[in-house]
């Protein structure tokens, strides 16, 4: 059969899979235990921390949309981080982004600390440093592109080949575009990681995670290993990040549109220093952010010129983007990163990533452009 379009699968995936009634969207399934056939009968699912059918629908949904040979959904994005470690023995390198999301920078350096795993900050894009990193031996990778909050844009077939030479495992953290906007299995990454609390739910209602593997084996050492710890998702989590995710190509169309709108306006705005969306011609990683995505997302940052005061003044003001942490839903958010998103970051950690106390993130929902233009315009003013 020919492989559905991305709109498809969202649409329909798991549709019509009640034997009983005929029932045209997927149930929940909340059942903890299912009973075995008969003595030494078990059936598809037994336990639900091993195995739930909602929480497989929204896997096999997952692993569809990024062409892997399965999905693990987890609890939270976190908890699927910690389950793409358990591929590692202790004392393995991993070699993480420099200007990773800043739940990663403090697993990764909580857990060099405590001397599980030896975590080394990379600066993704600098080739001297990261060939320097190689020489480590690091068993797995972890990208993040593009990055946060400075919308950084890593050459994914670039590393993923560093890494296949280097018998390294490729993650990519993809939260930031989904699956509709950038899929790192086609570039030969071996796990694509989700935090399907973002974009993939798009409701700003449901913490939770997922991992995506390009061969079975890695698949099935994931599974085992979420089944053992009890770092899967819940079936409801499951079923309501099901039905948030298919509308997620529309959504996430609608609001990298309106971003796109967003980031032109205070590019030019007089009151704005740098703006950091790579869908404006002058960032860095423009050209590559328009061959590796489909679109530039719809987070973006930008500098604000004055005081410390004038940050506080601005996002007390605007009205259309509410003062939160988080991205990826309906509903527009404005965050400073310094206080807030990666206050765990030491000042000197920050600083090296290029976050400054008068940056500004926003995350554009799908409300009206104009709105959301007007609002900054007077907020900035
Ligand atoms: C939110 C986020 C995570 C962590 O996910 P949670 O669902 O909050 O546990 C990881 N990476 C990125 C890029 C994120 O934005």
């Amino acid at each position: 059969m020919k492989k559905k379009g991305k709109n498809t699968i969202l649409a329909r995936s798991g549709l019509q899979s009640d034997p009983v009634f005929g029932a045209v969207v997927p149930p929940v399934f909340l059942s903890t235990t299912y009973t075995f056939d008969g003595y030494d009968g078990k059936r598809e699912h037994d336990y639900t921390r091993i195995s739930n059918p909602t929480r497989e629908l929204l896997a096999q949904a997952l692993a569809e949309l990024d062409g892997g040979a399965g999905a693990v959904v987890t609890a939270s994005g976190m908890s699927a981080l910690v389950l793409a470690l358990q591929l590692l023995r202790q004392g393995d390198t991993v070699l993480v982004s420099h200007d990773c999301f800043g739940g990663t920078f403090r697993v990764g350096s909580s857990y060099t600390e405590k001397g599980l795993y030896t975590v080394v900050f990379v600066d993704m894009n600098d080739e001297a440093a990261l060939r320097e990193a190689f020489t480590l031996r690091p068993k797995m990778l972890i990208a993040e592109t593009p990055s946060n909050p400075l919308l950084r844009i890593v050459d994914i077939e670039k590393i993923v080949s560093l890494c296949k030479v280097n018998d390294c495992l490729s993650v990519i953290d993809n939260t930031f575009l989904s699956p509709v906007q950038q899929r790192p299995l086609d570039f030969g990454a071996d796990i694509v990681w989700y935090s399907t609390t973002k974009y993939i739910n798009g409701h700003s209602d449901v913490v939770g995670g997922a991992l995506v593997a390009r061969d079975k084996e890695v698949y099935e050492e994931l599974l085992w290993w979420a089944g053992n710890l009890g770092l899967t998702g819940s079936p409801f989590d499951a079923y309501l990040t099901l039905r948030g995710m298919r509308t997620m190509d529309v959504r996430i169309r609608r609001q990298s549109h309106n971003a796109q709108q967003i980031a032109a306006m205070l590019d030019a705005h007089p009151a704005v220093g740098k703006v950091y969306y790579p869908g404006l011609p002058a960032h860095p990683g423009h050209a590559l952010a328009t061959r590796q995505q489909d679109g530039f997302g719809s987070v973006l940052s930008f500098d604000l010129k004055g005081s410390t005061q004038n940050v506080m003044a601005l996002v007390e003001r605007l009205s259309c983007f509410s003062l939160a942490e988080s991205l990826g839903g309906v509903e527009s958010l404005v965050c400073h990163p310094a206080t807030m998103t990666h206050r765990a970051m030491t000042e000197e950690a920050r600083a090296k990533a290029g976050i400054t106390d008068q940056l500004v993130r926003l995350s554009v929902g799908i409300e009206d452009a104009d709105d959301l233009i007007g609002d900054l315009r007077e907020a900035l003013e």
